[in-house]
C-alpha cells in the first residue's frame, strides 16, 4: 500500500509515520529527514537545500523527487511505502505519479490550526547526534536538554525558530493545500484532526486504512 501523509508543520506526520510504519510494516519516507541528513553531511545537495530549509522555504522539485525515485526503486519499496513530507506541491504530485507509475491508495491530511502548530514547533526539540524528536509538553528525557540515547545535547530546529514557522506556514497554505483538491479528484483524499492525542489521531488513521485494506481484499476476493 502506498500512503501519504501530509498537513501543515507540526501536525505530527514524522510520529504518526512512524507508528503506522511499525504496524502495518511499509517503510517511511521523509524527505525532510533526507535533506537534513544531506545538509548534516555536508553534500553539495545538502548545501543546495539548506538556505532554502532555514529559511522554511520548499527546496527545488527536482531534487526532492529525485531522491524519492532513487529510494522507491530499492527492492525494500516495493510492496508500498509512506510518504510524509512528499508531495508539497501539485508538480511533486504529478511527478510521482510519473516515477511510480501508480497512484497512492491512501492521502490523508492531519489538520492542524495555526497556533497549535506554532506552539508544538516552538517546543520542540531534536538531538544533535542522533535526530530522535522530543517536545517540551509531552517527552522530554529527565536530564534538561539532552539526549536520552546518546546523551547529546538537544537543540530546537533552525526552522522551527518563530519566524521561520510563519513561513513554512504560508509555504503551506500557498502551495501544499492545493493537494487537497487534487486528490479529491482522485478520490484517495481523507482528512483526520490533528488536536487529538498521538493515541487519537493514530486510532482514526487506523480506521482510515484499515477498511482500504479490508475493502481491497474483497475486490481480490469476487475477482
Ligand atoms: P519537514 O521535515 O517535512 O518539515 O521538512 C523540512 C524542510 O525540508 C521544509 O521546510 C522544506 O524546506 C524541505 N522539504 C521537505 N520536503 C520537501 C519537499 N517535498 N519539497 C520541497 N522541500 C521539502
Amino acid at each position: 500500500m502506498r500512503i501519504i501523509l501530509f498537513g501543515p508543520p507540526g501536525c505530527g506526520k514524522g510520529t504518526q509515520g512512524d507508528l503506522i510504519s511499525k504496524k502495518y510494516g511499509f517503510p517511511k519516507i521523509s524527505t525532510g529527514d533526507l535533506l537534513r541528513h544531506e545538509v548534516q553531511e555536508g553534500t553539495p545537495l545538502g548545501k543546495k537545500a539548506e538556505v532554502r530549509m532555514a529559511k522554511g522555504e520548499l527546496v527545488n522539485d527536482e531534487i526532492v523527487i529525485k531522491m524519492i525515485k532513487k529510494r522507491i526503486a530499492q527492492p525494500e519499496y516495493k510492496k508500498g511505502y509512506i510518504l510524509d513530507g512528499f508531495p508539497r506541491n501539485v508538480i511533486q504530485a504529478q511527478m510521482l505519479e510519473e516515477v511510480s507509475q501508480e497512484q497512492a491508495e491512501a492521502v490523508i491530511e492531519i489538520y492542524l490550526n495555526d497556533q497549535t502548530a506554532k506552539n508544538r514547533l516552538g517546543a520542540r526539540r531534536i538531538c544533535s547526534c542522533c535526530g530522535a524528536i522530543y517536545n517540551l509538553f509531552v517527552k522530554m528525557p529527565d536530564k534538561e536538554e539532552t539526549c536520552v540515547t546518546c546523551g547529546e545535547k538537544l537543540n530546537l530546529r533552525e526552522d522551527d525558530k518563530p519566524e521561520v514557522i510563519k513561513e513554512r506556514l504560508k509555504v503551506y497554505y500557498e502551495q501544499t493545500e492545493s493537494l487537497i483538491d487534487y486528490y479529491k479528484r482522485k478520490r484517495i483524499y481523507y482528512r483526520v484532526d490533528g488536536e487529538g492525542t498521538i493515541e487519537t489521531v493514530f486510532r482514526n488513521i487506523c480506521s482510515i486504512l484499515d477498511e482500504k485494506i479490508a475493502n481491497s481484499r474483497e475486490v481480490k476476493f469476487a475477482q
